[in-house]
């Protein structure tokens, strides 16, 4: 069978990421981990540790690194990872990335994928963002504003950590001040794609399927023709250019 599809998404808040790795998980039938759902469920249930990360998620800060690390290492310990995983939410630190190559060792390729966007239309997305209450999937930013639930007939709320202007602006401003380690830390692999979600849903979608065909591709061919492939990716001058 093929090699295990395993994959970070890296986005701001409101980038989209949430989404797309929804559907490539459904369309590649691995799990979508996003650490926030896992620690919204640990506050849900009353854990303690889920309890004081939520009050950290709803002022707008991260969870410290042993926590968020501990929480994603049980989770990749299921089997339902064996064939692979999207992260949503993880690494958001240099330290946690280098925990996540310590876990995935021995465990094939990762595949890290950017999705950027300005930061006005991120603002402008916060506004409407929306959640389903019970199955936690983001609105279809395409589909029509609904109450309900298109997936499971639940009640669509706006997210807590969304809802306040303030809040809204400091997680913006926690990814602005956290992230650009974090991609110098990645972006020189050979497995970092970085892509505009500055687009139709639909079309991020296919730009992700090509970046992850042009990451896995090149391995079916060892050596240099592995490079030739990776050359049709997005090249380096045009991820350049999406750069703020
Ligand atoms: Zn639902």
């Amino acid at each position: 069978m093929t090699q295990p599809l395993n994959v970070i998404m890296l986005g701001a808040p409101a980038s989209g990421k949430g989404t797309q790795a929804e559907r490539l998980a459904r369309a590649r039938g691995i799990p979508k981990i996003s650490t926030g759902d896992i620690l919204r469920d640990a506050a849900q249930a009353g854990a303690p540790l889920g309890l004081k990360a939520k009050a950290l998620i709803d002022r707008g800060e991260l969870v410290d690194d042993e926590t968020m690390v501990g929480i994603v290492k049980e989770r990749l310990q299921r089997p339902d990872t064996a064939s692979g995983f999207i992260l949503d939410g993880f690494p958001r630190t240099v330290a946690q990335a280098e925990a996540l190559d310590r876990i995935l060792n021995g465990r094939g390729p990762l595949i890290v994928v950017e999705l950027w966007v300005p930061k006005e239309e991120l603002t402008q997305r916060m506004e409407d963002r929306r959640v389903c209450s019970q199955c936690r999937s983001n609105a279809d930013p395409e589909a029509p504003a609904s109450d309900t639930c298109a997936r499971c007939g639940g009640k669509m709320v706006t997210r807590a950590d969304d809802g306040d202007a303030t809040v809204r602006l400091h997680r913006l401003d926690v990814y602005s001040r956290e992230s650009p380690p974090l991609l110098d830390f990645y972006r020189q692999r050979p497995a970092f794609r970085s892509i505009s979600g500055a687009q139709s849903p639909d079309q991020v979608e296919a730009d992700l399927m090509s970046a992850i065909e042009s990451v896995q591709s090149p391995s079916v061919g060892v050596g240099s023709q592995g490079r030739a492939g990776r050359d049709q990716g997005p090249s380096a001058a045009s991820e350049r250019r999406m750069r703020p």
